[in-house]
């Protein structure tokens, strides 16, 4: 059975986090002595900014609540969906001595961030078909195991992991399973979100930075039970979420149709990019993506990167991963820059067979 008391840092379960000022004093007030602000004003042309944000983002999170059907308070916000990894980390494993499982090839940061905090990493690839290898992650889960870091849609693959093998380790393992969906947007499959109420066990991960456009702002979203959000807002810094940031995301929320226009243009753009790829003789495989990026299985992943490099186009080589053997990661851009890419592409194939 998940107990979260079971698994939680001693050190953690008895912090008392550092009260901010603004967290100290909630009412009505004209004059604010208490934070050591300068009173004056900023020392921009364009924005005030002298006051300390709202350290828990109240007001992102009931819009934000009301745009995902949850309820606030299951709602952690951070600087990038990074800081949710690395405090989810620090809230549950002791340095020196607890694990994490990672299942590659996935996005390297949870690995990075283990080992930041002295966490123990053990990785468990995918099977040939990209999903969950239920009986190795069963037996690589140990009694120090804290932490199963899930990718759906994965990167750099971008196949969507089964939803249904998600909820057996849910059910089987007695740690916390974060199910990272930085991607969900440009997917046809269902989040996992309304599944928090379910399952006291389950973190997911979303961001800002993907499909709302917002890479710039750094902020990304944890959703759990009451209690897990509780102890991620425990650990944080007290204002993790700048003024600004806290604006702008309000303002996104405002035009979240947006985000579905953009995600419609992007995943035509993938549809279109995956009916061609393939036609390039140095293309081995397209793996089928829900996400807004293409892993492309090719003969000669350095020579090409190189050739794109040498016309400024950046791809990313993911071919040193397991089961990505060959593999450029080539994110979908706009349907000009798609173009050009396609023309490159055909460049390179006319060179390598004259
Ligand atoms: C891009 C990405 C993120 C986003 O991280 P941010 O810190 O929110 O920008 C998270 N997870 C995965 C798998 C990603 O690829």
């Amino acid at each position: 059975m998940f107990d979260l008391k079971n698994i939680l840092r001693p050190n953690i379960a008895a912090l008392i986090p550092y009260s901010s000022a603004r967290e100290d004093f909630k009412g009505e007030a004209e004059i604010f002595l208490d934070a050591n602000e300068n009173a004056l004003g900023s020392a921009t042309a364009s924005h005030a900014l002298n006051r300390y944000p709202d350290p828990m983002q109240i007001k992102v999170k009931e819009k934000l609540a009301k745009l995902k059907g949850i309820d606030p308070s299951a709602i952690f916000l951070g600087n990038g969906s990074d800081e949710a990894i690395d405090i989810l980390i620090r809230a549950f494993c002791n340095p020196g001595k607890d694990n994490i499982i990672i299942l590659p090839p996935t996005y390297g940061m949870y690995e990075v961030a283990a080992r930041i905090n002295d966490v123990v990493v053990k990785a468990v690839n995918l099977d040939k078909n990209l999903q969950l290898d239920l009986p190795g992650i069963d037996s690589a889960i140990d009694k120090n195991t804290k932490l199963i870091f899930v990718c759906s849609p994965n990167n750099p693959t971008g196949d969507i992991i089964s939803k249904s093998d998600i909820e057996e380790l849910l059910k089987s393992f007695n740690g916390v399973i974060v199910v990272d969906e930085a991607y969900i947007d440009f997917a046809d499959a269902e989040s996992m979100l309304q599944e928090i109420g379910k399952y006291p066990n389950l973190v997911v991960m979303q961001t800002f930075s993907k499909a709302w456009g917002l890479a710039g702002l750094r902020v990304g979203m944890a959703f759990a039970s009451n209690a897990i959000i509780s102890v991620m807002n425990k650990i944080k810094a007290p204002y993790n979420v700048g003024a600004l940031a806290q604006k702008l995301i309000l303002d996104a929320l405002d035009n979240s149709n947006r985000v579905s226009e953009m995600a419609s243009v992007l995943k035509n753009e993938r549809k279109m990019l995956a009916e061609r790829l393939p036609n390039f003789s140095f293309v081995k495989e397209v793996l089928p993506s829900s996400a807004n990026f293409l892993l492309v299985k090719t003969n000669n992943p350095g020579e090409l990167y190189d050739f794109l490099i040498s016309h400024h186009v950046v791809v990313r080589n993911r071919s040193s991963l397991p089961l990505c053997e060959g593999g450029l990661r080539i994110t979908v851009g706009t349907p000009d820059e798609n173009k050009k890419l396609l023309s490159l592409l055909s460049i390179f194939d006319k060179k390598s067979n004259p």
